[in-house]
């Protein structure tokens, strides 16, 4: 607010100004200056309305303005059934992109990148830094087949981009996840935890490449579904397969998942087979109820390795034990005490001879 007035006493300017006044301007005014006053006043107020919703380091919208504005198409979208999509985009590996050239480098890529988006985008998206190395595209106007090819444009245009630092030339690649609004979804919150959802399942497949929210599961049934059986008696043994293989989950040609039991007769009652699934078994030999021999022979009497792999797991050395195993259907034999890193190895080569 600016007071014009015709009172120009020093005391009247003060009071003016503690109440609140922005600037004070005496009676009678020169229209030329006024003139160049507003305008001013106005560049300035533009000014810091831009500061409120450009990320400084891209110079793209940020978060708080994308939170708005998604809210408004979706609005959009409700009253006139326009179409309507999203992409949340993280930057693959850029943990190691500063740790290998610095942070600042890393803000490079960062603006980089933003700058690409720019150049890409068309006149109605609107592209945010939604924090750190993620960014949100707001697609109006556009269902998820064609947000899909737009964000593969980009996608394959950012694979090839050069980056160099310190003489060096480097590449950065994406993953994207999309979602498109539907009846089901008209709220920014979910329909940004349906594009996040893509965006893990692009990670997860290896990185540099775009999901659709509604093919994630079509997407993952590629994949083959393996499960690890930890069958031991000992709980640290169990504990530490199974807490091994957590970190091995991700992978582009296969999901892994865990299971444990401390004897044989929980495992074959457990109406653990599925059709879908393919299993590698780690079993002890010495267990109580059942040996392990004789677990062995039942999951042979319905399963063939081509499904279901059968490693021994024991303490039990001496041709002899090795021999009755491998009689009896087992596929590998591993001797306790045993290296869990080893082990792993052995049953990653094991999936790639059989499952893959
Ligand atoms: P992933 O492929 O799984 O996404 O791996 P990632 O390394 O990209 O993921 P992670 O989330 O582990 O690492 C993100 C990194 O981004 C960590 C953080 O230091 C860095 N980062 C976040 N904001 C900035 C920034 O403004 N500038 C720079 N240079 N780095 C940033
Ligand atoms: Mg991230
Ligand atoms: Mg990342």
């Amino acid at each position: 607010m600016t007071v014009i007035s015709s009172n120009d006493s020093k005391e009247n300017r003060v009071r003016t100004l503690e109440m609140g006044a922005m600037d004070f301007m005496a009676k009678p005014i020169d229209e030329e200056l006024l003139v160049a006053y507003v305008s001013n006043r106005l560049a300035y107020k533009r000014e810091l309305e831009q500061a409120i919703v450009i990320d400084e380091l891209t110079q793209i919208y940020n978060r708080k303005f994308m939170e708005s504005q998604i809210k408004l198409f979706i609005k959009h979208h409700q009253q006139n059934k326009e179409h309507f999509s999203i992409a949340i985009i993280d930057l693959d590996y850029f943990k190691k992109v500063n740790d290998t050239y610095g942070h600042l480098v890393g803000d490079e890529v960062l603006k980089g990148f933003a700058s690409l988006v720019k150049e890409l985008k068309g006149a109605e998206a609107i592209a945010c830094r939604f924090g750190g190395e993620e960014f949100v595209i707001l697609m109006p106007r556009t269902t998820k087949k064609e947000a899909f090819i737009f964000i593969e444009k980009l996608r394959t245009s950012m694979e090839k981009k050069i980056f160099t630092a310190n003489g060096t030339s480097f590449h950065v690649t994406f993953s994207s996840g999309i979602a498109e609004a539907t009846s089901t979804n008209l709220h920014p919150k979910k329909m940004l935890e349906e594009a996040d959802q893509a965006l893990y399942t692009a990670k997860q497949l290896g990185r540099n490449q775009t999901i659709i929210f509604d093919n994630i599961a079509a997407v993952e049934k590629r994949k083959v579904k393996i499960k690890i059986v930890v069958i031991d008696d000992v709980y640290i043994i169990r504990d530490l397969i199974t807490n091994h293989f957590k970190h091995l989950e991700e992978n582009e040609d296969y999901m892994i998942e865990t299971l444990a039991y401390p004897d044989g007769i929980s495992f074959l009652e457990a109406n653990w087979y599925d059709p879908e699934c393919k299993y590698i078994i780690l079993l002890d030999w010495i267990l109580p109820k059942m040996d392990g021999i004789e677990v062995l022979s039942k999951i042979r009497e319905q399963h063939a390795s081509s499904n279901v792999i059968v490693s021994m797991l024991t303490s039990r050395v001496g041709e002899e034990y090795v021999m009755k195993a491998f009689i009896n259907g087992a596929d590998d034999y591993i001797v306790k005490p045993f290296n869990v890193v080893e082990v792993s190895e052995r049953i990653i080569r094991l999936i790639h001879q059989m499952f893959l």
